[in-house]
């Protein structure tokens, strides 16, 4: 009920859940209270959850952050959510999303955007975004309208808006949770994760979403462990690279020293530092932004109005295709979907796509030399702290840039974790990125911890 009452209270100006379901929370609670009384209390029982609006939700409206999914009931439920249910947890809403999972800003979720929750030092009127896509998550989670929330990662939508609102996020290795009911938008990349406030809270909710699920075939079958127990282990001993190309030209002295200071940490709990060289890093950005809508523009083929969600009339079936995802579908998604097809295309196939797969293989051949010497990897989340709302470019790339230290982890199938580790001059939160051998999320809890 706590949080149920600042969700009336926040949600209309952060706008952080889509749809907001009390009554199913509170049948929910009262659930798990008898589970309690009966003494089979699973490990979250009670635990109020923020859902992002990419996981079906059997009998709960799931958009997607789009139009086009505007009147989706999903008649099933995700595994990742199912398990949690299972589990005992509490499901207060759906949280936003930039459309389809496309964005770093939550500015293009057709719901309007999700708001950060910080504010720059004497700025009290200057909006910040929350970062994306699962912007609405990680805003949910850092002004308490939710203990913990669900998220996806694809190029770094779990851990830039973790990092822009000063919360933990994990991407888990490829293959961890089942993407079995969640919105596909790059498949290859897609991976669910948990956002909460501390290191060790993802733990406990990773261990409840992961698992291996026969209804997603790329789900790995893989023995869940104790994630918290790692937690609190300690890093003596441990050889944390980091990666000479992720010094960028033109690294703000802010990050930079933000990065400098996570080393010196590392160092005094008794880690050894090792510089290492990912050459193939710099390539990462127009890979991804190749792959990614390449996947993307297959994956929304469905949409076409007649099986399910926004239908338009048409004089035929070919209008009522065009007319329907005309008006379904935002900017970004269909500049995306664009690219997709353009890529995919007879004529430039093996120019752009191919190539591009060649590349993701290299930048993945640079991280498994790299665990060659190293057991994790340090580098900033991002390259600045949030921005403002009104402060975005309309410039497409400018907005790809926030990727850049992100997308090598899903390129790659490597687990990351963004956690706060300081405030910029303007007393907005910086995040720092651990990286990890494939599985050993372990690891990555530990060095957070
Ligand atoms: N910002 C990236 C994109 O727009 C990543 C999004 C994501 O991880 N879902 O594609």
């Amino acid at each position: 009920r706590a949080h149920l009452d600042a969700v009336e209270q926040l949600n209309p100006r952060l706008n952080a859940y889509i749809t907001v379901t009390p009554e199913l929370a509170l049948a929910q609670a009262e659930a798990a209270d008898a589970a309690i009384a009966r003494g089979e209390a699973g490990p979250l029982a009670g635990i109020p959850l923020a859902i992002k609006d990419l996981f079906c939700t059997a009998g709960t409206r799931t958009t997607a952050g789009s139009k086009i999914l505007g009147n989706f009931v999903p008649p099933y439920e995700s595994t990742v959510t199912a398990q949690l249910l299972r589990d005992g947890a509490v499901f207060l809403g759906k949280a936003n999303l930039d459309e389809f999972a496309m964005g770093s800003s939550n500015l293009s979720s057709a719901y309007g955007a999700a708001e950060n929750p910080w504010k720059r030092a004497g700025e009290p009127d200057t909006v910040l975004v929350p970062g994306g896509s699962s912007g609405g998550s990680a805003a949910a989670v850092a002004a308490r309208l939710a203990l913990g929330a669900t998220a996806t990662d694809t190029g770094g939508s779990i851990r830039q808006p973790a990092a822009f609102c000063g919360v933990t996020g994990i991407k888990p290795t490829y293959g961890r949770c089942s993407r079995y009911g969640i919105i596909a938008y790059a498949s290859s990349l897609d991976q669910a994760g948990p956002v909460a406030r501390t290191v060790e809270d993802c733990a406990i909710l990773l261990r409840s979403m992961a698992g291996f699920d026969p209804k997603d075939s790329t789900s790995a079958d893989r023995a869940v462990p104790d994630f918290a127990a790692a937690v609190a282990r300690g890093v003596k001993g441990l050889r944390i690279g980091i990666p000479r190309e992720y010094r960028l030209e033109g690294l703000s002295p802010e990050i930079d020293a933000l990065w400098q200071q996570g080393m010196e940490w590392l160092r005094a709990e008794g880690a050894e530092l090792v510089e290492i060289s990912l050459p193939h890093a710099g390539h990462a950005l127009p890979t991804y932004y190749i792959v990614a809508p390449a996947e993307a523009s297959s994956n929304l083929a469905r949409y076409d109005g007649v099986r399910f969600g926004l239908r338009e009339d048409g004089r035929d079936l070919k209008e009522l295709y065009e007319r329907s995802r005309a008006a379904g579908f935002g900017a970004e998604v269909k500049r995306r979907i664009l690219i997709g097809t353009y890529v995919l295309s007879a004529g430039y196939y093996d120019a752009y796509y191919v190539k591009a797969q060649q590349v993701r293989a290299l930048i993945k051949r640079d991280f498994d030399e790299a665990w060659g010497k190293v057991d994790a990897i340090l580098t900033p989340a991002t390259p600045t702290a949030a921005f403002g709302r009104d402060e975005t470019q309309d410039d497409p790339v400018a907005m790809y840039l926030n990727d850049v230290f992100t997308i090598t982890a899903n390129l790659a199938g490597i687990p990351g974790m963004a956690l706060p580790a300081g405030l910029d001059a303007k007393g907005l939160p910086l995040g720092l990125q651990i990286l990890g051998r494939p599985f050993d999320e372990e690891t990555l809890f530990a060095i957070g911890g």
